[in-house]
């Protein structure tokens, strides 16, 4: 899988301490990759993703998995609409914590409430593998496959974002990475017919051996 790298000014350094064990799908809010991209680089938008995912399945990645994105954040304040204790996922809704601190972000290129190309299906299901893949080699640790552990932010913001994921199917994207990690079926076991030793050369090449020497 490649994954073109660029760097954000906006990420802060290592999570505060906390251990990501969330990913957050959100839809960029228009179909052109462009639009996120520079958005994620002007020094004065505040906002950035983990990763972003174009329609024909392109990854881009701009903030590293040990630092935190500006893109899904909760409030500790009852008066602001993206409150924690609003959301509709139990897990954020029970951390009076900056939702930015323990999550991963997947920015999905596409308007608000649209669902997945198959190509981003693809994409997002290899890119959820590699960063459990990463998680392991940083924290000895990886986000659980289901959809408590795997939301939209719709399900983190309810107020406010309440159309932003809201078509992307979590699980399709489940069903899609377990079907690529099953092993294959076992075969029936067939009894072992015994090997005939294979002579390293016939007759005639042994002929032949010897005239060369
Ligand atoms: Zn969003």
């Amino acid at each position: 899988m490649k994954i073109k790298k660029y760097s954000t000014p906006h990420s802060f350094k290592d999570r505060k301490g906390y251990v990501p064990d969330m990913i957050v799908l959100h839809n960029t809010g228009n179909t052109r990759i462009s639009s996120a991209h520079y958005w994620f680089l002007d020094p004065d938008s505040f906002v950035s993703a983990h990763f972003l995912v174009g329609l024909d399945g392109e990854i881009r990645q701009y903030v590293d998995l040990k630092d935190g994105a500006f893109c899904n954040g909760t409030s500790q304040s009852k008066t602001q609409k993206s409150y924690y204790g609003n959301a509709l996922s139990p897990l954020v809704a029970s951390r009076p914590h900056n939702c930015n601190y323990y999550t991963v972000a997947i920015e999905c290129v596409g308007n608000c409430g649209d669902g997945l190309t198959k190509e981003q299906l693809v994409a997002v299901a290899e890119l959820i593998k590699h960063i459990n893949k990463e998680l392991k080699r940083l924290y000895s640790a990886a986000v659980p496959l289901d959809s408590e552990h795997i939301v939209r932010h719709c399900d983190i913001n309810p107020k406010n974002k309440s159309t932003c994921g809201k078509n992307i199917s979590v699980a399709e994207i489940i069903a899609r990475i377990k079907k690529d990690t099953e092993l294959p079926a076992a075969r029936p076991e067939k009894p072992l017919k015994p090997l005939k030793p294979k002579p390293v050369c016939n007759q005639t090449d042994r002929k032949a051996i010897i005239k060369e020497n």
